[in-house]
């Protein structure tokens, strides 16, 4: 078997604690986990006051979209498993509780901009995404494509792009010199955005991206045994979007490079599994 190496990173997750310090709307949007301070990222400078009261999103949360459900579209595919191998990018409340998850209720949209995609990309998307949603019972639909390009922080909410919606997540093929953490050994880079929140049990994930190396999947997709090998970056990437952070465990695909692995271990399957158990924000 060939070894693969490739290094796979998570990308920086936006993620805006509003803690409410007293009752005015001005002294609501202040500290910040784990972003700090002045680090607050210009999308939030805009938000009105809360309105209805210091737990109310209605005011920093858009509209639910036509497609969300009262209950949860689907369900997670595998079986509870005993593994501990799998670690999840934020918990609901610190180490060892729920994980920070997207609403079940809706599907998660995306958006794929081609610019540096290899032969065979669809179906690379289409594959690794059935494998998440089957894992999870998390609904994805693929929007189109788009001509967005790939930013370091991008807002999860953007009005004059997408109207009053979270923005779609952004599935990018594009190349080192466009998005610099790609450089070297890493061919892709992944992870979601979380909606702003005032208590711990409002946290859940809106939006993300996805990046992935062109140049470095073409390479990848010549060698031996490549569409399996790349298709399993691409499951990897998709498991960081729904919230999967890397795991010691080198027998399982969340391990932060791959060894050789073609699919997602009964640790990775179990931390996905319990990311499609996530609350409903539908109302
Ligand atoms: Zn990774």
């Amino acid at each position: 078997m060939p070894l693969v190496i490739a290094l796979l990173v998570v990308a920086v997750t936006l993620y805006v604690h509003l803690a409410v310090l007293g009752r005015s709307a001005t002294s609501s949007v202040a500290g910040g986990v784990p972003i700090s301070g002045g680090d607050v990222p210009s999308w939030l400078n805009g938000i009105p006051g809360t309105g209805g009261g210091a737990r109310d999103t209605s005011a920093i949360w858009p509209p639910a979209p036509p497609d969300a459900r009262a209950q949860p579209i689907g369900m997670p595919g595998a079986s509870r498993s005993s593994s501990t191998d799998y670690v999840f990018m934020h918990t609901v409340t610190g180490v060892g509780g729920p994980p920070v998850a997207w609403d079940p209720c809706r599907p998660i949209h995306l958006l794929v901009n081609n610019a540096e995609a290899p032969p065979g990309a669809d179906q690379l998307v289409r594959e690794a995404v059935a494998s998440v949603s089957s894992a999870t019972g998390l609904k994805f639909v693929i929007e189109g494509i788009t001509t967005e390009a790939p930013t370091e922080r991008r807002a999860p909410l953007d009005r004059s792009r997408y109207g009053d919606r979270w923005s779609p997540v952004l599935v990018a093929w594009t190349d080192p010199s466009a998005v610099p953490d790609l450089q070297g050994r890493v061919a892709g880079l992944a992870g979601p955005s979380g909606a702003p929140y005032y208590t711990a049990d409002q946290q859940h994930w809106v939006s993300g991206t996805v990046s992935l190396d062109g140049p470095q999947f073409r390479e990848i997709l010549q060698r031996p045994g490549g569409w399996a090998s790349a298709r399993a970056i691409v499951m990897h990437e998709f498991a960081h979007l729904v919230g999967l952070n890397h795991v010691p465990a080198p027998s399982q695909l969340m391990y932060e490079d791959n060894v050789g692995q073609t699919g997602f271990g009964p640790g990775d399957l179990e931390g996905l599994r319990q990311l499609g158990l996530g609350r409903c924000f539908t109302a």
